[in-house]
């Protein structure tokens, strides 16, 4: 059983024609829910202070106080309460994974793009490490190990655990492509940047690879951004990866038998549904 974290108020901000749009989680919401194997439930609130731990009083008090709506990752009055939504919808998920098997985070805006200090890439708050802190600092988790399957290179994620040994965090990703980082590894941080055209094959060969360093780092819980721009028809990319490559993926990582949380982060296409399913339906 898979229980994802579902709040409908992520749908209720929108920017015009910006690809981080309320349709993507519409149309993986309604594709899920059409899985047997898997449930939905509401994120708890959780106090502001866990999202301060990991980003510094500066970041949380610039993201609530500017105003620039037509930037790439647009700010307006509304943009913290939507993030600390998201960051509630990553932590929920990641307390209920050390029960109750596989979660996902499903919502919006994603945060792999998110530093320290910085919004960047439709990303303000970094819910995956804010939840991963959470479990660090009030569940005694000591290792956690984190796989970055969006197309993108989470640079806000290396920013924030680069040389931190709880963390071993490890992506693969396209490059070139936005925001060019993750050429190497960095200490903590495996990064396996891949050509455009990249097909399944080959990805999974990669992916095996990252998935014997985690179990080699022993972690107790593995947390997985999960994005499904790693598509072929994908707007904002190159790899070529099809529906079915999406669930043998999940099956790659599920074979690591760990509790693990998933965070959405992107995918843009008007197939983003049946890539979710397909992964979802390979962890089930
Ligand atoms: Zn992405």
């Amino acid at each position: 059983m898979i229980h994802v974290v579902y709040d409908s108020k992520c749908l209720d901000y929108n920017t015009p024609n910006h690809p981080e749009s309320p349709l993507r989680v519409k149309l993986i919401t309604s594709s899920l829910r059409a899985l047997p194997s898997v449930t939905f439930t509401n994120p708890a609130s959780y106090p502001g202070k866990y999202a301060t731990a990991v980003h510094g009083k500066l970041h949380i008090n610039k993201l609530r106080s500017s105003y620039n709506p037509f930037s790439e990752t647009p700010i307006t009055p509304h943009t913290y309460k939507y993030a600390k939504k998201a960051v509630d919808c990553a932590i929920t998920a990641a307390n209920l994974c050390l029960t109750s098997g596989a979660t996902f985070s499903l919502t919006r805006p994603p945060g792999h793009h998110a530093g320290k200090n910085s919004i960047s890439g439709f990303c303000y708050l970094n819910n995956l490490v804010i939840a991963a802190n959470y479990l660090i600092e009030e569940k005694d988790t000591k290792r956690i190990a984190i796989l970055d399957i969006d197309v993108h290179h989470g640079n806000g994620t290396q920013d924030l655990v680069l040389g931190n040994q709880r963390y071993l965090y490890a992506s693969i990703h396209q490059h070139p492509l936005y925001p060019g980082t993750g050429i190497t590894d960095n200490q903590n941080c495996l990064n396996r940047p891949l050509s455009p055209g990249t097909r399944g094959p080959h990805y999974q060969v990669i992916l095996s690879e990252l998935i014997a360093r985690i179990k080699a780092f022993k972690p107790e819980v593995l947390a997985v951004s999960i994005g499904f721009d790693t598509f072929s028809q994908d707007p904002l990319a190159n790899f070529n990866l099809d529906i079915q490559d999406f669930h043998i993926t999940a099956t790659l990582i599920n074979s690591l038998d760990l509790p693990t949380y998933y965070v959405l982060e992107g995918g843009y296409s008007n197939k983003v549904g049946d890539c979710a399913a397909s992964f979802f339906s390979g962890i089930a």
